[in-house]
């Protein structure tokens, strides 16, 4: 198997194995523990060292890893890369057992994020996310990541001898049409608390003990390499684990270099990243000013440090579709393992100016790395990401950066081989510039 295709099924596995951006960051601090990274928590005092290698979790769905430059942090600052850990999908409602003619059970759900509705019909699907427990006292519930991982349930489409329409396009209703069918039961006591008794059994807690939950539908197919060649990535949530899976990479098989390197995991931005642990919030500002106040620096030197600073924000791109290629700008056209897309919006959806394109431009052209330019079509409005509004909180440079993919936001997303590489690559001549 060549490095590129051991690189893609290695990002499969990571995905398949991270249902939930809870499992994301749980696989990430095992990776970052295994490779000498020590975990740091915002309620205790921070005593870290140049050359250390540490992380730091927010509401165990985002985290930042560091690794210590050499350097005097005000004049060498940080080496930054924001990925997100959210994909779009469904969440459980509190109460959602529903029963129908007697029979049906199914589960009310509401929609997190953007995703392409049809694409999550007639497949298994399964659930996860974290449960919550009581704890010693009131305010630290104790809390359980919990993966069902067996085809649980199931959205059927309705037939086309009652739809004939259906291949024209139909409005779905997101509290009828997209419920998941999860069983058929036969007396109505059966369905009380179905769902809590079956996490109990997973997880063998007293049902009674489970307070509340935060649980994601997901589908149970993990994603495959396809393509004549194997030149495709076919799997859920490329957007934006892809860009995780080849940050932390590049963060953990970096050397230690003058400048702080710095991994970001936000949270939510499918939502709109107004939350805790979303990159409109304090959250990265503070870990960057901490690392300097722990360094001995004083808040002078933190400015200072973000004058010397530099972001990619990394999130997936759109390629040019073979079947709808005149959706994409006419000079501008990303294909497929050409190499990663700097996004370029004259309103500023993304941050991308000539500077940033430039730095990101020359760190590939270093790293052997083919680069790509997308704008969208000046009349379709394409979507935003963590870039710009992580300039709301830190006014750095940044650029914004993605692999091109196809049918973003589907249950399952295509990307290529080699643009994974490609983008790995990129990332650790960065860090070890
Ligand atoms: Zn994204």
């Amino acid at each position: 198997m060549t490095k590129e295709l051991n690189f893609a099924q290695d990002l499969i596995d990571f995905i398949g194995k991270s249902p939930s951006a809870f499992h994301v960051v749980e696989n990430v601090k095992e990776e970052l523990v295994y490779n000498g990274f020590t975990e740091l928590n915002f309620s205790e005092r921070w005593n870290i060292k140049k050359e250390g290698k540490y992380f730091v979790t927010k509401n165990d769905s985002a985290l930042i890893a560091f690794v210590v430059g050499k350097g005097d942090i005000e004049k060498e600052g940080f080496k930054l890369i924001g990925a997100h850990t959210d994909s779009p999908t469904f969440k459980i409602k509190p109460n959602p057992e529903i029963i129908e003619e007697n029979t049906y059970l199914r589960l009310n759900t509401e929609v997190y994020g953007g995703p392409i509705l049809n694409t999550w019909f007639d497949r298994p699907l399964s659930l996860a996310g974290r449960i919550t427990i009581k704890g010693k006292d009131l305010f630290s519930p104790k809390t359980y990541l919990i993966n069902i991982d067996e085809p649980l349930m199931i959205i059927p489409n309705l037939a086309i001898h009652m739809n004939r329409k259906v291949n024209e396009g139909i409005k779905l209703n997101t509290q009828k049409e997209t419920l998941p069918l999860l069983s058929i039961v036969n007396e109505e006591f059966e369905k009380e608390n179905f769902l809590a008794n079956k996490i109990g059994g997973k997880l063998d807690v007293e049902v009674e003990d489970i307070l509340d939950f935060d649980l994601f539908l997901y589908e149970c197919e993990k994603g495959k390499i396809v393509g004549l060649n194997n030149e495709f990535i076919s799997c859920g949530k490329l957007d934006d684990l892809a860009m995780v899976h080849a940050g932390i990479k590049g963060l953990i098989n970096s050397k230690v270099n003058r400048k702080t390197n710095v991994m970001i995991l936000f949270d939510n931005e499918e939502v709109g990243s107004q939350t805790k642990q979303g990159a409109a919030s304090p959250m990265l500002r503070t870990v960057l000013e901490r690392i300097c106040l722990s360094l001995g620096g004083d808040r002078e030197d933190f400015y200072r440090s973000l004058s010397n600073s530099f972001l990619i924000s990394a999130d997936m791109a759109h390629g040019v579709h073979p079947n709808y290629v005149e959706k994409q700008d006419p000079t501008n056209r990303p294909v497929i393992n050409g190499g990663p897309a700097i996004k370029l919006s004259a309103n500023q959806a993304y941050t991308t100016d000539s500077i940033s394109s430039t730095v990101y431009e020359s760190i590939c052209k270093v790293a052997g790395v083919p680069v790509q330019k997308f704008v969208n079509r000046s009349d379709e409005r394409g979507g935003s990401t963590i870039g710009p509004i992580s300039s709301t909180q830190l006014d750095i440079p940044s650029v914004d950066i993605g692999n091109p993919i196809l049918s973003m936001h589907s249950v399952r997303e295509l990307g290529g081989v080699d643009d994974h590489y490609y983008l790995y690559k990129s990332f650790i001549e960065y860090y070890n510039y």
